[in-house]
C-alpha cells in the first residue's frame, strides 16, 4: 500500500513524483514501469531538443519553466544535462510566419532573446538555398522560397538519458520506490458503498478505482492517489475502464546523417550563431528539421508529419528507410543541396503523444481516485518538469501549480472542463 502509485517512468512520471516528494516529503510512492529501467519508453526517442517558444500560452509557460530549471541543474547544482544553447532556427513559409507572430509577441513580453537573419546570412553561414523558385524539385514539392529566419535564442539540445538520471537519483535519495519489468494489465473497479453482491458495481452504483492490476493478477492500492503518466500507451490502459485520455500515439521517426563532407560539416559547426560554434535546430519550411548532434559528428533529421499518417501504436516502432528516402531527403536536399544522397547510417523511431489542442491532457476521473497526466505532444521532454508540476498540484488537491520560474499555473487550464482553449501551432 502506497499513497500514490504512479503508471509510467518516463519523463512526466518521475516529474510527477518529484513534485509530490518535494511538497510532501512523508508520502510513500510507487512508479511502475513495464521497462527494466527509468525513461526506457518516448523518452529515449526523443530528439531532446528545447525551445522556450510556443503559441499556446500553457505550453509556452511549461517551457519556460521546465528549461530555466534544467539550466538551473546543470549550472547550479552541477550535474550536466550536456545542455547546449545552440537555438532554434525556424524558416517559416507565410502560413506559419502568422502563427509565429502569437509566439513573438508572448517572447517580447517575457524578455526573451531572438534574432531575424536575412536570406544572405543564412546562405552564408549555413550553406541554406533561400531561393528555390523555378527548380523543378520546388514546384513539384510546392516549395516556396526562404524570407527570413528566426533565431529564437533561449533553445538548445540536451541529453534526455542524463535528465532521467537526475531525476532517478533524487527520487531514490527521496525513498521513492520503483517496481520495474511489471506491466500494468488493468484496474479494479469497486463500488464506493459494496453491497456485496456479485458481479458488482452495476452501472447504478457509485465507482471507485480500487487497484491497479500488475502482471495480470496481483493488485496495488493507492491510499491516495493512482497516476497514470503512461505516454503513448495511456489511450490503451484507460479505454478499458471508459475513460477518454483525449490523446493518441503518432509515429515519428529520427534518422542520423553524418557530416561527411566538407559541407555539411560546415553546417553543422557552423560560425556566429551561438556561442556553441554548432548550427541550430533547423525547421525548414516543409516540415522536415535537422537536429545537430556534435558528439555523433551528425545531423539527426526528422519530419513533423501530421496528415496522411494514421494515430496508432506500434509496440516496438520500427522506423522506415523509404520515409526518410522519398519524405525527408527531398525537402532537405532541395535547401541544403549539400545532403544531396546522403544516406542515413543509423535511425529509430517512437511516438508522439498528440492530444486535441497540441496542449497536456491533466485530469482526475472516478471522482479524484485517478489522475492522468497524457498528450504531450512531442515536447514532453522540455515541458516534462512543469507538467510534473502541474500534475503533482491536482494530486495535492492544488488549484494552482507553483513552476520553478514562480509562475502559477491554473491547474483546470489544462484539464478537460475548463481547458485554455488556444491552438498550438509550433509541434514539430
Ligand atoms: C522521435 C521523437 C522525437 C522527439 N523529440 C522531442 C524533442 O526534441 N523535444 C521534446 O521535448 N520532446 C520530444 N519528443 C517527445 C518526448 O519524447 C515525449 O513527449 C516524452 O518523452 C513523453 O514522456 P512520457 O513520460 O509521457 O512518456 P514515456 O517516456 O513514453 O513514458 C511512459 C512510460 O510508461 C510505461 N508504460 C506504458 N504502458 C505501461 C504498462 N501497461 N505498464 C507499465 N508501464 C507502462 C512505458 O514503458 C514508458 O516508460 C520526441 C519524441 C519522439 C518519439
Amino acid at each position: 500500500m502506497y499513497d500514490y502509485v504512479i503508471v509510467g517512468a518516463g519523463i512526466i512520471g518521475l516529474s510527477t513524483a518529484y513534485h509530490i516528494k518535494k511538497q510532501r516529503p512523508d508520502s510513500s510512492i510507487l512508479i511502475i514501469d513495464k521497462a527494466p529501467g527509468p525513461g526506457a519508453g518516448d523518452t529515449s526517442k526523443s530528439a531532446a531538443a528545447f525551445r522556450v517558444f510556443f503559441t499556446n500560452r500553457v505550453n509556452f509557460a511549461l517551457a519556460h519553466s521546465s528549461v530555466e530549471f534544467y539550466k538551473h541543474i546543470q549550472e547550479q547544482e552541477g550535474f550536466d544535462l550536456s545542455m547546449r544553447y545552440v537555438g532554434y532556427l525556424f524558416m517559416p513559409d507565410k502560413e506559419l510566419m502568422e502563427n509565429m507572430k502569437i509566439g513573438l509577441k508572448e517572447a517580447d513580453k517575457r524578455g526573451l532573446p531572438y534574432k531575424i537573419l536575412d536570406p544572405k546570412e543564412l546562405e552564408e553561414k549555413l550553406g541554406i538555398r533561400t531561393i528555390v523558385e523555378g527548380l523543378e524539385e520546388a514546384e513539384i514539392m510546392d516549395a516556396e522560397n526562404i524570407e527570413a529566419g528566426i533565431l529564437i535564442e533561449n533553445a538548445g539540445i540536451l541529453m534526455p538519458d542524463r535528465l532521467v538520471q537526475y531525476y532517478y537519483e533524487k527520487l531514490k535519495s527521496m525513498n521513492v520506490e520503483f517496481a520495474f519489468e511489471t506491466r500494468v494489465t488493468g484496474f479494479k473497479l469497486m463500488p464506493r458503498n459494496p453491497l456485496g453482491i456479485e458481479g458488482e458495481p452495476f452501472p447504478w452504483q457509485d465507482t471507485r478505482v480500487d487497484a491497479v492490476i500488475v502482471n495480470g493478477d496481483r493488485e496495488l492500492q493507492a491510499r491516495k492517489k493512482i497516476i497514470v503518466a503512461a505516454g503513448a500507451w495511456t489511450p490503451f490502459l484507460l479505454e478499458p475502464i471508459g475513460v477518454d485520455s483525449f490523446s493518441r500515439p503518432k509515429k515519428r521517426q529520427i534518422f542520423v546523417i553524418k557530416a561527411d563532407t566538407l559541407e555539411k560539416k560546415k553546417t553543422l559547426y557552423a560560425k556566429g550563431l551561438n556561442n556553441e560554434g554548432i548550427s541550430p535546430m533547423l525547421i525548414l519550411p516543409n516540415g522536415a528539421y535537422l537536429r545537430p548532434a556534435p558528439e555523433e559528428d551528425a545531423f539527426w533529421t526528422g519530419y513533423s508529419d501530421e496528415l496522411g499518417r494514421p494515430f496508432m501504436l506500434e509496440e516496438d516502432p520500427v522506423p522506415e528507410e523509404r520515409f526518410y528516402l522519398y519524405g525527408i531527403h527531398p525537402m532537405i536536399s532541395l535547401y541544403l543541396p549539400q545532403f544531396e544522397g546522403s544516406n542515413p547510417v543509423s535511425m529509430w523511431a517512437g511516438h508522439y503523444d498528440m492530444s486535441f489542442d497540441g496542449m497536456p491532457v491533466v485530469f482526475e476521473a472516478y471522482e479524484s481516485d485517478l489522475i492522468v497526466s497524457a498528450g504531450t505532444s512531442g515536447s514532453g521532454i522540455l515541458k516534462g518538469d512543469g507538467i510534473g508540476a502541474v500534475t503533482a498540484a491536482l494530486a495535492l488537491g492544488k488549484d494552482e501549480a507553483e513552476l520553478f520560474t514562480g509562475e502559477t499555473l491554473k491547474v483546470k487550464w489544462l484539464g478537460l472542463t475548463e481547458r485554455l482553449l488556444e491552438k498550438e501551432y509550433m509541434i514539430i
